[in-house]
């Protein structure tokens, strides 16, 4: 699913000259509508769901389908950007709610990059099973092949 603004949430980025998810997306799609004041991706087709309009939102007003990884079939995620870190609240179809925390780190040039120090999950690389959903099945393992 392409990025969604949710124009309840949307406040147009108090009208500012660009919006921060203008500013962000690397592919130019998101536009102010200036009369409605509510931003919108022009070109859905070409979103690269890459989350970074979602992150840089001040209203967390998009929204975009998360990464089967970390987000299983009828689950939703939420980033929400601190100084230090992105928390993402995952919200199961279960029910079940969990929250982690990614670093981030700002360069001096004022951009900031994800940093090191997230090992938690790393072994899914190699692992059949991801590393949220069997907990959010309610077991401890999901069968391998
Ligand atoms: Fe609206 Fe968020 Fe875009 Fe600002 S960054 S214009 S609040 S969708
Ligand atoms: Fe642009 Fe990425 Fe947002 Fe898609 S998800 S609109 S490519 S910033």
């Amino acid at each position: 699913m392409p990025s969604y603004v949710i124009d309840e949430k949307c406040d147009g980025c108090k009208g500012q000259d660009r919006t921060a998810c203008m500013y962000i997306c690397p592919n130019d799609l998101m536009i102010l509508d200036v009369d409605a004041m509510k931003a919108y991706n022009q070109e859905p087709e070409f979103c690269w769901e890459c989350y970074n309009c979602v992150k840089i939102c001040p209203q967390q007003a998009i929204d975009v389908r998360g990464y089967a990884d970390f987000v299983p079939m009828g689950a939703s995620v939420v980033p929400l950007r601190g100084s230090e870190d992105i928390m993402w609240t995952v919200k199961f179809r279960n029910g079940t709610i969990k929250r982690f925390k990614f670093p981030i780190r700002t360069t001096d040039e004022g951009t900031a990059v994800p940093d090191g120090g997230f090992t938690e999950g790393a072994g899914d690389l190699n692992d059949q099973n991801l590393w949220t959903e069997p907990a959010s099945l309610g077991v401890d393992a999901l069968p391998t092949k």
